[in-house]
This record gives structure tokens, C-alpha cells and sequence, in this order.
């Protein structure tokens, strides 16, 4: 079989600490490939450097066997290789359908899609595609109203839109409920049929239900490959999955996301909000580089669930949780500059935590230090 993607002896090393190490991996035209792996294994880092978003320190990636190591990430991208993010991007204000029609036409010119002039197979693209990704019936609502896994359906939509060779879709079922975890599952098995696919994942039982090959990272490296059941029973991977406690205790995961939903309040998780919750959970818990890798992937997963704020305040219970809560929800909505969607939400916020608005005005003035203006 010929081979989409063959990687050879791949580093990264941030400051010293490598998130990938020496890496070798192959994949054939047309095949499904699952990659699991403990948080902080290094998967998301093994998709940015085939994306071209992170740049190996050594190694060689070849995709159609051509070296695209080295390329910007906009000439990966036309070369036929697509990617979904963690959190979905998808455009709030958008309809449904105008969101697919954008991304039909995002190597075009995106004007005449927003002022109405979609030609007629453009349309019949769009209908087919609403339907695989099985949202017919929402068409014609906008995105910012989708339940989270609506959203990352649409967003998976919008990908194979843009027809590239190979899709990389990174954990997309966290967060979500049975029922849209099994719907995304047979989604992605639909588009196997037609494409080449890799699906990084974290939950085991989705990995069942979608899992041909599996390959396992664990710090940076191919810890074995296989089907599903020779990866389950070998003991190598079941040691580092019985290995992995949560670092994160309930309460602090609440925190998270409260701050999460401040970020979240105007459908744009920025990357600036994310280093903010990163960098102080992190001093908070753990100076350990590993133990920061395992919290830093937890991150991820727990900010792309998005639940009713009321719910996450009601379990703060001394004044200390909700200055903790205050303090880092503040940080966030100020990390990329207020906006009127986030102020509303920090309202809501302060309604519900009742602490005394003097000192609540004295965090937020402590941390305007920090950020100027
Ligand atoms: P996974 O997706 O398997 O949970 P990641 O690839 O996100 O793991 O992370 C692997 C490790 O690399 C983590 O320790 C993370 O903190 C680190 N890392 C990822 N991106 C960067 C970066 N831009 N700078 C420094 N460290 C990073
Ligand atoms: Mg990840």
C-alpha cells in the first residue's frame, strides 16, 4: 500500500523538555489511524508539527512522499492536509449553512458568500455535506445556538469542505454527551470511507467504537501499534493508563471551568485566555515538568465543555474558592482584552459569587496592574 504520511526519527524539544522524541510513524493512503496516549503524550504536538504549526527540532515528516517539514502551515494546508482543533472555531454569528458555504470557498474569495452569491454545485455541496455531518434540520440557525457537539460536527463539516487528502481530527468527542459521541463516531467512520483519517483520542471507549489501527504515544515516542485488542492487552499500555491519576481534583477542575466560561462567552476561546488558565493552574499545582505535560492535556479537554455557569458557582463554598474563582476569571476575560459578550458573563459572575464589591473591584484593580491600560 502506498503511504500519505511516513515520519522518521521526530524531536521537538521546548526549552529542554521533549514533548516528542524521536518518533517514527507510517500510515497508508485511504486508512483510518487512531492515536491514543496519556495526557501530555505528545499528540497534539504530533499534529502541529504535521500541520506545520510547530517546527521539529529533528526528523523529517513526508506526506504523498514529499518532505513538507519546514513549510508554513498555510502551504501544508494546500497541499491537502486539514486539521480540526481540540475546541471547535466555528463562526458564532454564522449559520450553519453559511458556515460550510464559507469554508466551500475559503481558498476563493470570501465575499460573495456572505453577500448571497453561491453557485448552484457549491449549494448541492453544501446540502450533501449538511447531511453527512447531519444537520439538515439546523441549517438555517446560527452556530452560536449548537449544542457543543452540534458545533463539533459543523466544524468537522467545514473541514472536509476545504476536500483535503488528509484529515487530522484531535479528540473530538471530549466533553460530550453518549448520545454525540456515538454520532460523531459513526460521522468519522463515514468519512473513512472516502478519506484518510487520523483521529488522536483520548476516551478508550470511543476508541472502540471507531478504532481499526491504533497506534499509543507515550512521552513523546510509539509505545506499540496495533489492533484494538493487541493494544489493549499489552501490558506496557495498560501500565500507563492505570498510571494516569487525574492531577486535577474536582474543585480545581470546577475552577477551570469557570474561568472556561468567561473565555468561552463570546463563542472564541483565544490562545492568550488558555496560557492565563495554563500558566496559573501550573504554578498553582505543579512545578514537575511531566506532571505539567499530563496537566496541560487535561486542560484541554475539560475547556472544550462549556456547562451553565450557575452550576459550576453553586459548589464554591468559602470565600477563598470564589476569590480563587474571581481572580482567575478575571485574568482571563483581561488576557485578550474585554469584550461586551465577556463583561456580560463576568456580571453574572459577580451576581452569583456575592462577594463585597469593594474587593472585588481591588483583584481586578491588582490585576489591571498587570495587564496596563
Ligand atoms: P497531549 O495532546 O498528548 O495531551 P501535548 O502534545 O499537548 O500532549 O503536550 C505535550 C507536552 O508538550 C506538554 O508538556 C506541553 O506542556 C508541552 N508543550 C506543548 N506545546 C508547547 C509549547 N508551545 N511550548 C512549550 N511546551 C509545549
Ligand atoms: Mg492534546
Amino acid at each position: 500500500m502506498e503511504n500519505i504520511l511516513e515520519i522518521e526519527n521526530l524531536t521537538v524539544n521546548f526549552d529542554g523538555f521533549k514533548a516528542l522524541n524521536n518518533l517514527t510513524f507510517r500510515m497508508g493512503k485511504g486508512e483510518l489511524r487512531v492515536i491514543i496516549g496519556p495526557n501530555g503524550a505528545g499528540k497534539t504536538t504530533f499534529l502541529d508539527v504535521i500541520t506545520g504549526k510547530v517546527k521539529p527540532t529533528t526528523g523529517k515528516v513526508k506526506f504523498k512522499g514529499k518532505t513538507i517539514s519546514g513549510l508554513p502551515e498555510h502551504k501544508v494546508a494546500r497541499l491537502g492536509i486539514g486539521r480540526k482543533f481540540q475546541t471547535p472555531r466555528v463562526y458564532q454569528n454564522l449559520t450553519v449553512r453559511e458556515n460550510l458555504d464559507l469554508a466551500c470557498n475559503r481558498h476563493k474569495n470570501v465575499l460573495p458568500t456572505l453577500f448571497g452569491g453561491t453557485k448552484a454545485t457549491e449549494r448541492t455541496q453544501t446540502l450533501s455535506l449538511l447531511e453527512t455531518i447531519g444537520l439538515t434540520e439546523k441549517a438555517d440557525i446560527q452556530a452560536a445556538w449548537l449544542a457543543h457537539g452540534e458545533k463539533q460536527r459543523l466544524e468537522i463539516g467545514m473541514l472536509v469542505a476545504q476536500s483535503p487528502d488528509l484529515l487530522l481530527v484531535d479528540e473530538p468527542v471530549a466533553g460530550l454527551t453518549d448520545e454525540e459521541t456515538e454520532n460523531v463516531g459513526n460521522l468519522l467512520l463515514a468519512l473513512a470511507e472516502s478519506h484518510s483519517l487520523i483521529v488522536i483520542e483520548h476516551d478508550m471507549e470511543f476508541v472502540r467504537q471507531i478504532a481499526r489501527q491504533v497506534t499509543v504515544l507515550h512521552q513523546g515516542s510509539v509505545l506499540c501499534e496495533g489492533n484494538m485488542n493487541q493494544v489493549q492487552n499489552d501490558p506496557k499500555v495498560i501500565e500507563v493508563y492505570l498510571g494516569e491519576a487525574p492531577t486535577v481534583t474536582p474543585e480545581q477542575m470546577n475552577l477551570i471551568r469557570i474561568a472556561a466560561s468567561m473565555a468561552w462567552a463570546d463563542g472564541n476561546f483565544a490562545p492568550e485566555q488558555k496560557q492565563v488558565i495554563f500558566s496559573r493552574l501550573s504554578e498553582q499545582f505543579t512545578n514537575d515538568s511531566q506532571h505539567q505535560a499530563q496537566l496541560q492535556g487535561e486542560l484541554e479537554n475539560y475547556l472544550a465543555s462549556n456547562l451553565p455557569l450557575e452550576q459550576l458557582t453553586d459548589t464554591l463554598t468559602t470565600e477563598n474558592e470564589k476569590i480563587t474563582a474571581l481572580k482567575l476569571s478575571y485574568e482571563v476575560i483581561r488576557a485578550n482584552g474585554v469584550n461586551e459578550l465577556e463583561s456580560i458573563v463576568y456580571q453574572q459572575l459577580l451576581g452569583q459569587l456575592g462577594l463585597p464589591l469593594e474587593m472585588v473591584r481591588e483583584i481586578e484593580a491588582e490585576i489591571d496592574q498587570v495587564y496596563g491600560g
